[in-house]
């Protein structure tokens, strides 16, 4: 039936504490695969994030609003506190999308997708890269620099970087 056409859906999942241009890029390459994209906001306490989960929900909404209005893609920012695979499944998402930088993202992420695999082999896993200029940006070196009191203006947007360092101060 032409109403049952199907949809593909992608999951982004990550910490993004806080988003960064890396992971945009990477949301708006994801973009262009999926007919929905569900940007997955992991709790991960043992990270100790900076901000909030629904912070980083709030955030995240707030900083790919411009590239779901510019995509005949859906983005919907949900949070999630549960194995990946089972948010994944119940998400009905058909494609996991992470984005790869460098050598060292290799190992953990060769991992993942073999336990990932095993746990729901109809679920692949495909690995984006960004642009160039944004691959050496991470969320850990951005809270590092900002922690020294450097300029972190390039690697995350404006009203991300003002927060930053509104919370770095009250830390
Ligand atoms: P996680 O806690 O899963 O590492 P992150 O928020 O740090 O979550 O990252 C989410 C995803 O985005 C991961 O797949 C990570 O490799 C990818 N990513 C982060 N920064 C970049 C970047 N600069 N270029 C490409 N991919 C990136």
């Amino acid at each position: 039936m032409a109403d049952q056409k199907k949809r593909r859906t992608g999951l982004y999942p990550g910490t993004f504490d806080p988003i960064t241009y890396g992971h945009l890029d990477i949301i708006k390459r994801g973009l262009k695969l999926v007919d929905r994209l569900i940007i997955g906001v992991a709790t991960n306490p043992s990270k100790n994030p900076l901000f909030s989960l629904e912070e980083r929900v709030a955030q995240v909404r707030r900083e790919t609003a411009h590239l779901a209005q510019q995509s005949a893609s859906e983005v919907e920012v949900l949070a999630f506190d549960e194995l990946l695979m089972h948010f994944a499944e119940s998400a009905g998402a058909s494609i996991i999308i992470r984005g790869l930088r460098a050598v060292s993202d290799f190992e953990y992420e060769f991992q993942m997708v073999g336990m990932n695999a095993h746990l729901n082999p109809e679920i692949e896993t495909v690995f984006l890269m960004a642009d160039a200029k944004y691959q050496p940006i991470s969320s850990r070196l951005v809270k590092e620099i900002a922690a020294y009191g450097g300029k972190i203006t390039g690697f995350i947007p404006p009203r991300m970087v003002s927060e930053v360092a509104d919370r770095m101060k009250s830390r």
